[in-house]
């Protein structure tokens, strides 16, 4: 008996992982891995362009097997010796080699699975609605059981601006070939993308001067490992509205500090509760999350490897980067040469302007998904299949993983996976997390289809 293909689309971190876990549960069932880049496995965060990038995770986290904890720092022991630690911050295109590596290896176990690099730039469904009839950038039609949508990070958060064109991309290596010596660069963005572009217009040598900016200018904090203290109770956090948890967080903070413990103990004892926590919070207080924490939140909880930040404050120290606050309230570009319109927070001071041969977008990853061009995802947007969240963090999704349509009914056959997840679970954004969505979405999809078997291709 023969069956349609479940079709992955998208093989960064989120992608590659699910298909392998599909194709090792599914032996019987044909698994399609669609990549529209030339290579498929490191996806947006692991590519070769990063070279000299340092993943923000210590080794021993950053295996992609939930159950096999060790998997990755096994690898890079046998790449690199033993004078690799656990606790050590690898470039990122070593990450990039595994998760490379992972993939070849389903290959040669798993004949049920294959990699297509044609993009999916459609998703339609037969006449029934229960399964899908993918188009390729070829304008070959496809059909498929199920599609698991994995398309990570795509666009910027500042690509949707009305002056985004005149802004070079930060994770692009061509952006940096632009800068000629004795230029003066403008950063948007103070986070840990930020900290990689400051870090390479340094190691290229041309900026003379670099400003970066932000709305608030906070800086991810480093990574330090946890301390051997036990973590105070945080069990009330969730029964009390966000003020009062707020509250209840930072005075156990205080307490924990006050012990000899590190305040990045608690972050990580509550990480793996976040995702509870947010869907406990009233609408109101996501909000209010959203507006007044998440700044303090994201740059406490997303810290940055050690070694880049005290390249950055060296960097600061010395006078070659300096950080300003404020909003962008315009862009011009006047004969080749950009000047920046920035409104202090102060809204009583005047508007400052900082020309510059140069503006880099470091604004890291888009989480409104509507913001986003690439056909596809325009596609599945305007035919209802996939819905943006009310607070613009991903997709609407039901907790096992089938995207919401419009209409807020969970589809037969589309399925979420990767950042677009933040929308329900808010902590969806690194590789400890994106492993346990991918290995449980498989085992979703696996369930279902193994129930079905007895029905043939073209009917599920
Ligand atoms: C620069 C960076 C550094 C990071 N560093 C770390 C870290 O050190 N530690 C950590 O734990 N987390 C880190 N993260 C977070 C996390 O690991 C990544 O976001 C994660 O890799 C996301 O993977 P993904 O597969 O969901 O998305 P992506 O990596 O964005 O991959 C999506 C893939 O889909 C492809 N694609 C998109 N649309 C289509 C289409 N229509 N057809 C076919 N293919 C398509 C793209 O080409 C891409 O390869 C980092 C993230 C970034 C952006």
């Amino acid at each position: 008996m023969s069956f349609s293909p479940i079709a992955v689309v998208g093989a960064g971190f989120s992608g590659t992982l699910t298909a392998i876990h599909l194709a090792l549960r599914l032996p019987d069932w044909p698994v399609i891995l669609f990549e529209e880049s030339k290579e498929a496995g490191p996806g947006l965060a692991y590519r070769q362009d990063d070279a000299h990038a340092l993943l923000n995770v210590p080794a021993r986290r950053m295996s992609a097997f939930p159950d096999e904890p060790d998997h990755f720092y096994q690898y890079v022991r046998r790449q690199f010796g033993d004078t690799v630690g656990p606790e050590d911050f690898l470039p990122r295109r070593v990450y990039g080699a595994y998760i490379k590596n992972c993939l070849e290896e389903a290959l040669g176990k798993c004949t049920n699975l294959r990699v297509d690099h044609r993009g999916v730039i459609d998703v339609q469904t037969n006449p029934s609605g229960s399964a899908a009839l993918i188009t390729l950038k070829d304008h070959t039609v496809q059909m498929c059981s199920r599609v698991v949508l994995a398309t990570g990070n795509q666009g910027s958060a500042f690509s949707s601006s009305l002056w985004a064109q005149h802004t070079l991309p930060g994770r692009k290596a061509s952006s940096y070939e632009k800068i000629a010596p004795g230029d003066t660069v403008l950063v948007i963005g103070t986070g840990l993308t930020m900290i990689d572009a400051v870090l390479e217009l340094e190691r290229q040598g041309n900026a003379a001067e670099i400003h970066a900016i932000s709305r608030n200018g906070l800086l991810p904090r480093h990574y330090r490992p946890a301390s051997s203290l036990a973590t105070p109770d945080l069990s009330e956090l969730p029964d009390v509205p966000l003020r009062e948890s707020v509250r209840l967080f930072r005075r156990a903070l205080k307490e924990h500090e006050k012990q000899g413990g590190d305040w990045r103990d608690l972050f990580a004892a509550l990480r793996p509760t976040t995702p509870a926590l947010w869907q406990e919070m009233s609408p109101r207080d996501r909000k209010r999350f959203l507006r007044f924490v998440s700044p303090f939140w994201e740059v406490h909880r997303h810290q940055c490897a050690p070694a880049s930040r005290e390249k950055f404050d060296k960097l600061v120290d010395l006078g070659k980067v300096d950080l300003r606050r404020g909003t962008i309230v315009s862009v011009e570009n006047k004969d080749g040469r950009l000047r920046l319109g920035l409104a202090p927070r102060n809204r009583a001071a005047a508007t400052r302007w900082l020309d510059a041969d140069h503006i880099i977008d470091a604004t890291g990853p888009a989480r409104d998904i509507s913001t986003i061009t690439h056909p596809l995802i325009a596609n599945l947007l305007r035919r209802g299949f996939l819905v943006p969240d009310e607070n613009r963090l991903g997709a609407q999704v039901h907790p096992d993983y089938r995207a919401l349509q419009r209409g807020g009914e969970p589809s037969d056959w589309l399925f979420i996976t990767g950042p677009m997840l933040r929308a329900r679970f808010f902590e969806a954004t690194a590789v400890p997390e994106l492993r346990l969505h991918a290995a449980a979405l498989a085992a979703r999809v696996a369930a279902d289809l193994n129930a079905r078997t007895l029905i043939p291709a073209g009917v599920i």
